[in-house]
């Protein structure tokens, strides 16, 4: 059964693909095969086609938010997410992307425009404060230009997306959650510490 839509707390969580360019050591998949009774492994990434058909066939009233974050990273769907966020924005809707950042490895070059009209805000997994450490932690497939193609993305976010988060686990120590904290400032976006859990990575 392919898990696409699953309910989490008050939002609804859209997953599109279970690619990743990183293999994060605590990410959700090493420990589950998904998230509130959902596997969210695929068989068949879904079109979005067949996501805008479902998303009209529920009664989306009750949802405070729709974010883009599954059992893989959001940018390898990445056309399907400025489709599915331009027809969720266009019905009023507010739109997250949950992401590792690497828009230029994975899209190219112009992800940030194209993302404007799609989300309201997109939060950026930044992990550490330097590339050596973030391929300690994240095993980037890119090596260490994951981390820099993902602070090139969040600074081409900042001014074209309304909210851009850099998010850190609470596990990686104070001095370091200091230098990820003036790495968010110096960008302009705001900053995150998620507690370490099974849904961590997200
Ligand atoms: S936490 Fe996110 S970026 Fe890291 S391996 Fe898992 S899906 Fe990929």
């Amino acid at each position: 059964m392919n898990t696409y839509l699953y309910d989490y707390g008050d939002k609804l969580y859209i997953n599109l693909t279970n690619k990743c360019s990183n293999a994060c050591v605590f990410c959700v998949r090493n420990m589950s095969e998904g998230v509130g009774g959902n596997n969210l492994w695929l068989q068949k990434e879904p079109s979005s086609e067949e996501i805008i058909e479902e998303l009209k066939n529920r009664d989306l009233s009750g949802y405070t938010e729709f974010v883009f974050c599954g059992f893989g990273e959001p940018l390898f769907a990445f056309d399907k997410i400025v489709e599915i966020g331009g027809f969720l924005r266009k019905a009023g809707k507010k739109v997250r992307l949950n992401t590792n950042g690497q828009a230029d490895l994975i899209v190219g070059r112009n992800a940030a425009e194209r993302l404007e009209d799609a989300v309201d805000t997109v939060s950026i997994s930044l992990n550490a404060s330097d590339a050596k450490k973030y391929n300690e932690i994240c095993e980037c497939a890119y090596g260490e230009d994951g981390f820099f193609s993902m602070l090139r993305f969040a600074k081409e976010c900042v001014g074209r997306v309304k909210r851009v988060i850099f998010s850190v686990v609470n596990t990686i120590g104070e001095d370091e959650i200091k230098r990820c904290e003036k790495i968010a400032a110096d960008i302009g976006a705001e900053f995150r510490v998620r507690k370490y859990d099974v849904y961590a990575s997200r």
